[in-house]
């Protein structure tokens, strides 16, 4: 009966309808929970050994001190996975994917970052749509079928989270090489620009896309330690919301770096990388993410 219904011969849509009716024992659930409550902003998680991994090989690089910056355009693919073909059930216009890839150019602009859209894969099943996370069974099948491109294209995958409530989350160009099937970015549909969450209109995005590009959060490791590897966002003890102008959290150096991409704070007051973050976004490109590490 399923397979009447959809009047396409798109693979994609076949071969997840086939998973639909495997994953069919998952309830009907509300895809619009998160709207109104607040929902988990990020799930990426960078460890001690990420980091030290990262920072080998970027010292390996012998790149000049002052070096300039250097301009790279990457690929944006997105894979939207729906519950039902209805905006509520993840089934995003592609004017909101215009909006989110319009948005990823002004907000990167000065970074050496552009980014141009690949494409747009259409995905229904109401499994994955409700159950994907990292490291789970489901989310790595998602990933087996419909991920493409090299270490140069971010693949972006829209999902309800609704087992998890999450915003998003991302992996690491320093993980690429160990995991390229999993290399990507997932997030929660409603956050596109003009989507219906109450908390992002495409923000989501621009962080995570940070997270690819190798910046961590500003508030990481709290007060003590190397923190995010920039010299220039002063550290931070934890994660603020809202817009809390004049916090400062940590002694020395400074007011938190509320208005930073990488926090959490709020759409409207997230407004800038740092000179540091986008030194520390050209070496991770120049080492995980260039034409020679394709
Ligand atoms: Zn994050």
């Amino acid at each position: 009966m399923l397979y009447n219904s959809i009047r396409t011969t798109s693979l994609s849509l076949l071969l997840t309808s086939c998973l639909l009716f495997l994953g069919s024992s998952v309830s009907a659930q509300n895809m619009t929970d998160g709207t109104t409550h607040r929902r988990d902003e990020c799930g990426t998680h960078v460890t001690e050994d990420d980091i030290a991994n990262a920072e080998l090989a970027i010292s390996r690089l012998k790149l000049p001190r002052q070096a300039s910056v250097r301009e790279y355009t990457f690929d944006v693919h997105f894979t939207i996975v729906a519950a039902n073909m209805t905006e509520r059930a993840g089934w995003v216009p592609n004017s909101q994917i215009e909006a989110q890839m319009k948005m990823l150019n002004e907000r990167y602009a000065g970074t050496g970052v552009s980014w141009r859209h690949a494409g747009i894969t259409r995905v229904l099943s109401r499994y994955w749509h409700d159950s994907i996370e990292a490291g789970l069974q489901q989310t790595n099948d998602m990933h087996s079928l419909f991920r493409t491109g090299k270490s140069t294209t971010m693949n972006v995958y829209t999902v309800g989270f609704t087992d998890a409530s999450l915003n998003g989350y991302s992996t690491l160009p320093v993980n690429y090489a160990r995991n390229p099937i999993e290399d990507g970015v997932v997030i929660f549909f409603a956050t596109l620009p003009g989507g219906l969450s109450l908390e992002r209109q495409g923000g989501t995005l621009i962080h995570e896309a940070g997270h690819w590009l190798g910046l961590r959060h500003t508030f990481q490791g709290g007060c003590t330690g190397v923190g995010d590897g920039v010299d220039d966002t002063p550290p931070q003890r934890e994660e603020h919301y809202g817009c809390p102008i004049g916090a400062d959290t940590c002694p020395g150096g400074g007011p938190d770096p509320i208005y930073n991409f990488m926090d959490y704070t709020s759409e409207e007051c997230r407004t800038e990388f740092t000179p540091g973050q986008i030194s520390l976004m050209q070496k991770s490109i120049a080492a995980f993410r260039s034409n020679s590490n394709r």
